[in-house]
């Protein structure tokens, strides 16, 4: 046996042969028979009392008053023979729900972007741009439509020409040439793959002048006698890259 009733505010009742599951946009809650303390059907709907916590009202349309009269019937006969027992909160359960879908959509559309999506990288000036299918097939687009209208100029009357020249012109502007850096115009670019890192190289070396520094140091413990000879020696061709 199954009977889902729906109401004008999106809260549906689920009966079924062990319980009632009240459903509303935000929460789920299920009353087995045993954990009912009264039902009923009052001024304002069909009413869930559990042995634990408030009573739940289920407003319904006139049409439906047979039919929940039925249902309090049925219900208040399978109290009559349920065990003990306590409401069920699947509301968490629906959380986990929505949240296995919202991921599922993620997923799919990081695998439509990563398809669609290009990250470059120029290797002359290191400049990083990004740039869609979407992007190529628009500036393709504009591209044939230049060659219409240049072919167009060639076939027109002399006055339509010059139109059909600033037209051509008009659509050759919006062309973009994906082949090449937008900051150098190189055409030297590589693609970033998913996951590399769009980091600058780290930055060069500590300069010469600083290992310079440091010995000037050692030679003052030198002085000072705090370290020997030998020490000193060590530590400068250390320092020094020797
Ligand atoms: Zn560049």
């Amino acid at each position: 046996m199954q009977e889902r009733i729906k109401n004008n505010s999106g809260v549906s009742l689920t009966f079924t042969d062990d319980s009632i599951t009240w459903e509303s946009g935000i929460s789920r809650l299920r009353f087995p028979y045993g954990s009912i303390k009264q039902v009923r059907i009052g001024f304002l709907g069909f009413e869930i009392t559990p042995c634990e916590g408030n009573t739940l009202t289920f407003a319904f349309n006139k049409q439906y008053k047979p039919l929940m009269q039925k249902m309090l019937a049925f219900t208040q006969n399978a109290m009559r023979s349920a065990p003990p027992a306590k409401p069920i909160n699947l509301t968490a359960e629906k959380d986990a729900e929505k949240k296995a879908v919202a991921d599922a959509i993620e997923k799919q559309r990081r695998e439509i972007v990563s398809k669609n999506e290009h990250r470059m990288r120029c290797n002359v000036c290191g400049h990083i741009f990004c740039y869609t299918d979407a992007d190529v097939r628009e500036s393709q687009s504009h591209q044939n439509w230049a060659k219409a209208h240049a072919a167009a100029s060639l076939f027109g009357t002399r006055l339509d020409a010059y139109g059909q020249q600033s037209r051509m012109d008009s659509e050759l502007s919006k062309v973009v040439d994906f082949s090449r850096c937008p900051a150098c115009r190189s055409n030297n670019i590589t693609e970033i793959k998913e996951g590399e890192t769009t980091q600058q190289p780290q930055s060069a070396p500590a300069p010469a002048s600083s290992a310079v520094e440091e010995i000037k140091k050692y030679k003052e413990l030198l002085d000072m006698g705090i370290i020997t000879q030998e020490e000193f020696d060590t530590k400068k061709k250390q320092l020094l890259g020797l």
